[in-house]
């Protein structure tokens, strides 16, 4: 019934088939015309093939193949370009249908590939260091447009995707509708296939959105928080929604749904030298996370034109990271991969923005 309101609304413009689950297609077949089980069978191609166009379709009936070509589409983003930093990590920018730009990130490590998607056109939640709020706030992306960054990917690098990661551009849990829709698709069966403990949702701690997403979602399903300061005062200054949800508020969620769910959650802890990097904090982020039961993923900060901010030296991360493995924190230390392409998240996105507007305006 909502996909028939879909069709009927959204005419002319197409329906994106990336987007829909195994159940909605078979739908979504029965409302054109088909069997249901033509759904299934859409279902292997677009997501177990990945296939790019319809013609490659080759066991369902040519009618039907016509409608489909007609009224819907199998993906609604478009590859714009391609930076390969000297790491081999990969980074893509996308075009929307209505011209705005995405990011998302190939990441090749120790064997291992990570594809970092993006959940949003920049972001609200100003987060002092990182260049996706730079370009300001301009839309949440579809779940079809989520799963599509993954296709368009895969189809580019074919190479298989052994982790995938909601750290891109936006803050996932302010689009949680969309982010769980896009889970179910690259986790089910009948999609990517894609374990649930391989994939990890990353915020800045926007409590409702743990709230709903600890409900809703499988709880081998990663949630990785971003902290940046065991303190509240520094902390609201990097992380501007601390104001509204201080460390207080999250720990004390963090822990209920640990203990309702059995979630287990990780610190992303970017090193920020002079503000957050003592040893003062690493005590404190060990309380913390000990209260929680989290594993510490330190970042060395990546630095994006015009911060304020600066990375420090590698001696101070290495003291900072001991304080941690003296309280039996689980911890590694990131020194960010692909400063060479522009790789801290929505900084290929600003530059493009850059270059091709001359006043302040997030599309071509
Ligand atoms: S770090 Fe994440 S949540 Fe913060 S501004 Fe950047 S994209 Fe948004």
């Amino acid at each position: 019934m909502i996909l028939r309101r879909q069709i009927q609304k959204i005419k002319p413009e197409k329906i994106c088939l990336r987007g829909l689950s195994e159940r909605e297609l078979s739908r979504l077949s029965t409302q054109l015309g088909e069997q249901a089980y033509r759904g299934a069978q859409l279902a292997r191609w677009i997501y177990g093939e990945n296939v790019s166009c319809f013609k490659q379709i080759n066991n369902l009936p040519q009618a039907f193949l016509n409608t489909l070509q007609e009224r819907t589409e199998l993906s609604n983003l478009e590859w714009v370009e391609t930076g390969v930093s000297s790491d081999r990590s990969e980074k893509f920018l996308f075009r929307t249908q209505d011209n705005l730009y995405v990011e998302t990130v190939w990441i090749r490590k120790n064997g291992r590939n990570t594809v970092c998607l993006s959940s949003q056109v920049g972001c609200k939640m100003n987060c002092s260091f990182c260049a996706s709020s730079k370009g300001g706030f301009v839309r949440n992306l579809s779940a079809s447009e989520i799963t599509s960054q993954l296709a368009l990917v895969q189809a580019r690098v074919k190479e298989p995707v052994h982790n995938l990661v909601y750290m891109g551009m936006g803050e996932p849990l302010e689009n949680v509708d969309a982010v769980m829709k896009s889970i179910e698709i690259v986790h089910s069966p009948w999609g990517y296939g894609i374990g649930s403990r391989r994939i990890t949702v990353s915020t800045v701690g926007l409590v409702p959105g743990i709230e709903k997403f600890s409900e809703k979602t499988l709880r081998q399903v990663r949630l990785s928080i971003s902290i940046h300061s065991p303190f509240d005062r520094t902390r609201s200054r990097i992380v501007p929604i601390n104001r509204k949800y201080s460390l207080k508020t999250l720990m004390q969620t963090l822990v209920q749904h640990r203990a309702k769910f059995g979630r287990e959650y990780t610190f992303e802890y970017t090193l920020l030298q002079g503000v957050n990097d003592s040893d003062k904090d690493a005590h404190e982020l060990a309380r913390l996370a000990k209260q929680t039961g989290s594993k510490v993923n330190l970042i060395a900060y990546n630095p994006i034109e015009d911060a304020e901010f600066e990375r420090p030296e590698l001696s101070r991360m290495r003291a900072f990271r001991r304080i941690l493995d003296r309280h039996h924190v689980r911890n590694t230390l990131r020194i960010s991969s692909g400063v060479d392409i522009n790789a801290a998240c929505g900084q290929l996105r600003l530059k493009k923005i850059e270059s091709r507007n001359t006043k302040v305006d997030f599309r071509d």
